[in-house]
């Protein structure tokens, strides 16, 4: 009883995607089994669901599974499942058409670089669109000449006979169906692969064996390669939280990472509403070079149904969270859908709110029950996190968890410095104080002997030491924090201060103030001062900031000594700021050159102080611009005052 096999025309849409597969050189061609065994994977998934319903299937005893076998000399790689299976019709119309949007997106897509009349076809572009679009079964003919599908469903339907039937194709024009006596399979799916001479590759073992590892590790029914199961590590993310241990964390994570050192700290999420999805998220023990060579290395590995969509998705989280690894398993994505339309998916953005969400909660509970580890975490990934400044919905609690060092804290060794949140700067803050003040500076020394540091140890105010060049960017984007505002003490107004009154009687002996007239001869000698600088300053002012140091340089526009170096090192411009100098007129360094000042106006000492003075305020601010020209003014002042010093002191 020989029945003719029927022949069926693909559709047309089908033929275009065949037409690209078949002839495209394509350099991924591996994920031709991620398709075929994700197909398996869900006729399993649908008999099981059906099952756990109570319904029964033919052979209710066979094992629910995934058998590929290897034949090198026959050239085929056979694909078999014991899922739902297919009948006639099924065949028919599943391989026959497509119906899903990961193909149309493709399909539209290739329009785009379909070769015009009278060019070359344009085969590199199909290629390209290829290697961004799952395309499902059809994705098998660039590997295969020949496909042969035998199907015999798990289920028949009252008075119909469940024979089986083979789907048949070379992949061009058309395809055909017909019923074969065959036993096998008893229940499910048997793919052939009779692959093209070029892709015999896919008959070897270890190469399958790879291509598992890389795409289908996860899959929830074991997968035999020629009768080893191949996918042996769980989907740990699925499993439920209380019975994994530590260990398996860990170890999880050294597979997905290659990280060497244990993770920091694990997060396992299981989410329901508003998307249903769970995620595996390890914040490593290692700090990365985001802002350098590993730039790109981030993102989560996205599965859905525990079968990879995309390596280093970037749309999960936000930058400031970049340090994170680990997967994301979304219950409603579909497999093959692109690159594109993920990025555009509203799935995608309501899973990474869930995830900032839960990380924020993680992070503060760190904060607030383990100090020590939260630190530890802070300087692993802080710099990264600050990125937050642009996350306005979560503003208040991401500026929560910032930490910085500050003028109130003790000294600690280098690297380690100790750290301070902005809410606990503001407990110590001054009465009637809504500031956070700042100063950037390399370390806290520097930041200490920052000239303008001078009035707010007077005051007594605490000021926060910004040692990271990106801090004061930061500084500038956080806008305010629980309605204070952030400023830098180089740019606070000269009456800032005003409300708060001096900490301490100041022991030092005070300079008498000069007399009217001597005030008159100090604003003359400020002019020589300036006569002698030029145009390497704007202008030489009496200074209301200064307490101990004679002189300062400021910006006339409001910009910090360090963001002003940032900016000139962005534009490629190595000339020196060209700023106003403030003197303090008590200082006795000014004073003594007042003196010389009006003893003779001439006097080339006083010149020589001048460039001097000038020279020291560059080199607070981190300016050497002609360091030979210093060192040689720096030893002739010092050969000139040795040489009196030993005059005087009678040595
Ligand atoms: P998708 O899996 O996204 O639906 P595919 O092109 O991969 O698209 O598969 C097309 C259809 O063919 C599937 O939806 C399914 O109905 C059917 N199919 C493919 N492989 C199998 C299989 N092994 N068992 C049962 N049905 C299958
Ligand atoms: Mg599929």
């Amino acid at each position: 009883m020989a029945e003719t096999a029927k022949t069926h025309e693909f559709r047309a849409e089908v033929r275009k995607v065949l037409n690209i597969l078949t002839n495209s050189l394509y350099t991924n061609r591996e994920i031709f089994l991620r398709e075929l065994i994700s197909n398996a994977s869900d006729a399993l998934d649908k008999l099981r669901f059906r099952i756990n319903r109570g319904e029964s299937p033919a052979v209710a005893d066979l094992p629910l599974e995934i058998r590929i076998t290897l034949d090198k000399d026959k050239k085929t790689l056979t694909i078999a499942d014991t899922g739902l299976g297919m009948t006639e019709e099924e065949l028919a119309d599943n391989l026959g058409t497509i119906a899903r949007s990961g193909s149309e997106n493709f399909l539209a897509d290739l329009d785009s670089c379909e070769p015009k009349e009278g060019e070359e076809g344009n085969k590199a572009d199909a290629s390209n669109i290829i290697g961004r679009f799952g395309v499902g079964f059809y994705s098998v003919f660039m590997v295969a000449e020949k496909v042969t599908v035998t199907s015999r469903p798990a289920f028949v339907p009252e008075g119909a006979d469940n024979a089986a039937h083979v789907w048949s194709s070379d992949g061009l024009g058309t395809f055909t169906v017909e019923r074969v006596e065959d036993k096998e399979p008893s229940r499910g799916t048997i793919i052939v692969v009779h692959l093209k001479e070029n892709a015999l590759e896919f008959a070897e073992k270890y190469r399958i064996d790879s291509v598992i590892r890389n795409h289908s590790a996860f899959v929830p029914f074991p997968v035999f390669v020629d009768g080893e199961q191949a996918n042996t590590q769980p989907a740990l993310w699925r499993e439920p939280k209380t019975s994994v241990t530590q260990e398996q964390y860990a170890s999880f994570y050294k597979s997905l990472t290659y990280d060497g050192k244990d993770p920091f700290d694990v997060q396992h999420i299981s989410v329901d509403v508003p998307v249903q999805f769970s995620a595996l998220l390890f914040i490593p023990a290692t700090s990365q070079d985001f802002f350098g060579q590993d730039q790109d290395l981030w993102g989560l590995d996205l599965y859905t149904r525990r079968v990879l969509i995309q390596h280093k998705n970037k749309d999960l989280l936000p930058e400031y969270l970049s340090f994170m690894k680990g997967v994301v398993d979304a219950e409603d994505l579909p497999l093959n859908i692109s690159r594109e339309t993920l990025q555009e998916n509203a799935l995608l953005r309501k899973i990474q709110q869930v995830l900032v969400k839960q990380t924020l909660g993680k992070l503060e509970k760190m904060a607030k029950d383990d100090v020590a580890k939260y630190e530890e975490f802070w300087r692993l990934h802080g710099r990264v996190f600050k990125l937050s400044y642009r996350d306005y919905t979560n503003h208040e609690r991401v500026c929560a968890l910032m930490r910085f060092n500050s003028s109130a804290l003790p000294d600690t060794e280098a690297g380690k410095e100790a750290l301070t949140s902005f809410d606990s700067y503001m407990e110590r803050a001054k009465e009637g104080q809504k500031t956070f003040w700042y100063v950037a500076a390399p370390n806290r020394e520097a930041a200490r002997l920052s000239p303008h540091m001078e009035r707010f140890r007077k005051k007594g105010l605490e000021v926060l030491f910004l040692l990271d060049p990106v801090d004061e960017f930061l500084m500038e984007n956080l806008g305010k924090y629980k309605e204070w505002e952030f400023k830098s003490i180089e740019t606070a107004a000269d009456d800032a201060l005003k409300d708060f009154a001096d900490q301490e009687e100041t022991p030092k002996e005070q300079q008498p103030p000069l007399s009217a007239e001597d005030s008159t001869t100090f604003d003359h000698l400020l002019g020589y001062v300036k006569e002698i600088l030029g145009e390497r300053v704007k202008n030489v002012v009496v200074s209301r900031r200064l307490a101990d140091s004679p002189a300062v340089l400021v910006s006339p526009d409001g910009m910090t000594s360090s963001m002003e170096k940032i900016m000139r090192v962005m534009q490629k411009d190595d000339s020196l700021p060209v700023r106003n100098m403030e003197v303090n007129k008590d200082h006795p360094l000014l004073r003594n050159m007042l003196r010389i000042y009006k003893a003779n106006k001439e006097d080339p000492f006083l010149r020589e102080m001048t460039e001097s003075l000038f020279d020291a305020c560059l080199l607070l601010d981190g300016y050497v611009k002609d360091p030979q020209l210093v060192a040689a003014r720096t030893r002739a002042l010092l050969e000139k005052s040795a040489s009196w010093y030993t005059e005087v002191m009678k040595v």
